[in-house]
């Protein structure tokens, strides 16, 4: 057991130090398993330990300094991210579908002179440029020399809880990415609010985790398990039939599934979905973009009653807010109560609470919350008020405390001089069987200033056409939200979340309209 354990620092808590408690219980039992390949706990923390005496000895690279991450979601990621933690160096993660102006900026913003790189990636790495970078470490072969020759007694750096972990980047919906950085004692702390409010993470309990590592949510969701002694399967990358075969094989008990997952279920013909087995589950876990209320009600009937759970927040705030499986249906579109510990406020512009009940911008104040955004003081001064972090989402609470996110701010479409949140509209079409996927933005019109513009992804083998979708919008929106124009398209925008990227389907409008 003492093997395990990092010297002189129980005072603090690092995001490896649940991952060294469960080795110290059970060494031998498989921690992480990715594509076939596996870790024991005692290989892991064997492993952590390597990777930050290979950073701090081997690379030279200084507490308070960070190094890059550029990979899909693999077997290696965690003992990467965490080794280098424990050498004080916090992770700048790229995701893997990146261009390299993206790579470059992350690398040079973050000031990365080492990036841990997948052998698929290194190509595009290399001919990013990355002006920082000295050296790339290519995961395989030549990563595992140079782990082998490192030492695998802890290592000697004094990593307090207040340093700097990870810095994963937002795309911003304006500007340039901004880096995020995330402390150790408030993604601990997240973990330890998300066991509680899911209760699915013990010994017993296997997650699945198919959302990229390199964004908070996603890393979280694949650390969590671990801290309690579980076991993780990690998916390179999202295809529904393979989590969902997973879930099925591997019994899983929890998996984070965002909206454009279960997008991806409930557009499979039936006859398929029936072939896997959801018994096993305890937690089927959404996040990260609005989840419409007719999936909802789908996977409640597919997974079972006392699964779902939904959850808000964003890479500043961490998780926010939570919606548990037994006020799915009682509540409709809505994202729960405040996470514990979590303080939220409804604002109007000049930083009031509004009265119960109306829509104001949303405040979140919690421990969880990010260390300010990287080299950044004027955007993280623009972006928080004292301890409030100014979510840039429109929301109203009921009387019983739950938020309901009405849309982003950014979203919102102005016609004929009233508000419309996008997210009504396409609530409205998702409740059509024949629609599968929907996004709604304003197209510019000369008249009424911005037109609702409806963009439909049909359910395979079904149809409905424009005329009829409007009519149902009519029947349930004021006039003034029924959009102008509804098109249908193969696929809509995401990001590697899966959130649709509405502002691209309004670049789209307004280049046509030129
Ligand atoms: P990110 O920082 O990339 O995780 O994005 C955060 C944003 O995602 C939030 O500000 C919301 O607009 C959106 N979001 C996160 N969770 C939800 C949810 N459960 N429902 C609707 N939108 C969400």
């Amino acid at each position: 057991m003492p093997d395990f354990i990092r010297r002189g620092a129980a005072r603090h808590m690092l995001i490896s130090d649940g991952i060294r408690a469960s080795a110290g219980r059970t060494p031998d039992r498989m921690a992480l398993r990715e594509s076939g390949r596996a870790l024991s706990y005692a290989r892991l923390v064997d492993r952590i330990s390597r990777v930050a005496n290979l950073v701090h000895a081997g690379l030279g690279l200084r507490h308070g300094e960070r190094a890059a991450v550029f990979s899909a979601n693999c077997l290696e990621y965690m003992e990467i991210v965490c080794g280098m933690a424990e050498a004080g160096v916090a992770a700048a993660t790229i995701g893997p579908a990146a261009a390299p102006p993206e790579i470059r900026f992350i690398c040079e913003d973050s000031g990365a002179r080492v990036m841990f790189v997948s052998a698929a990636l290194e190509e595009v790495a290399r001919a990013s440029a990355p002006s920082t970078v000295e050296r790339f470490i290519v995961i395989g072969p030549a990563y595992e020399a140079l782990l082998a020759e490192a030492s695998s007694a802890p290592c000697p750096v004094e990593v307090t809880e207040h340093d700097i972990f990870s810095v994963p980047y937002t795309s911003g919906a304006t500007g340039r990415p901004k880096g995020v950085q995330l402390s150790h004692r408030g993604r601990v702390l997240s973990g330890y609010a998300m066991a509680g409010e899911h209760r699915c993470y013990t010994p017993e309990d296997r997650a699945v985790a198919t959302t990229p590592m390199f964004h908070g949510a996603g890393f979280l969701m694949a650390l969590t398990p671990i801290w309690f002694g579980g076991q993780v399967e990690i998916l390179p990358r999202f295809d529904i039939e393979s989590l969902m075969g997973t879930i099925t094989s591997f019994q899983a008990t929890s998996a984070y599934i965002v909206p454009a997952h279960f997008a991806a279920l409930f557009a499979l013909p039936e006859a398929k979905r029936a072939q896997w087995d959801m018994r096993s589950m305890k937690a089927a876990i959404s996040g990260t973009a609005p989840l419409p209320q007719a999936t909802k009600e789908r996977i409640v009937a597919y997974f079972g009653e006392g699964k779902l759970f939904e959850r808000y927040g964003t890479t500043e705030t961490s998780i926010a807010t939570s919606l548990g499986p037994q006020d799915q249906l009682r509540k409709q579109a809505c994202v729960g109560l405040p996470y514990p510990a979590t303080q939220v406020k409804i604002c109007d512009g000049d930083g009031n609470a509004v009265a119960q009940g109306e829509v104001g911008e949303l405040w979140v104040s919690s421990p969880y919350m990010f260390s300010g955004y990287l080299n950044l003081p004027e955007a993280t001064a623009a972006g928080t008020r004292g301890d409030w972090f100014v979510t840039g989402d429109l929301a109203r609470q009921d009387e019983e405390g739950f938020v309901y996110l009405v849309d982003r701010k950014n979203d919102m479409v102005i016609s004929g001089g009233e508000n419309i949140y996008p997210r009504e509209v396409e609530e409205v079409i998702l409740a059509h069987p024949a629609a599968a996927e929907c996004g709604v933005t304003g197209a510019p019109h000369p008249y009424f200033g911005e037109a609702v513009t409806a963009f439909v992804v049909l359910r395979p083998g079904m149809n409905v056409d424009a005329a009829t979708l409007t009519a149902l919008c009519r029947e349930k929106l004021s006039r003034y939200k029924v959009p102008k124009e509804i098109r249908f398209v193969e696929t809509l925008p995401r990001n590697s979340m899966g959130k649709v990227l509405r502002r691209e389907l309004r670049a789209r409008l307004i280049a046509e309209a030129k």
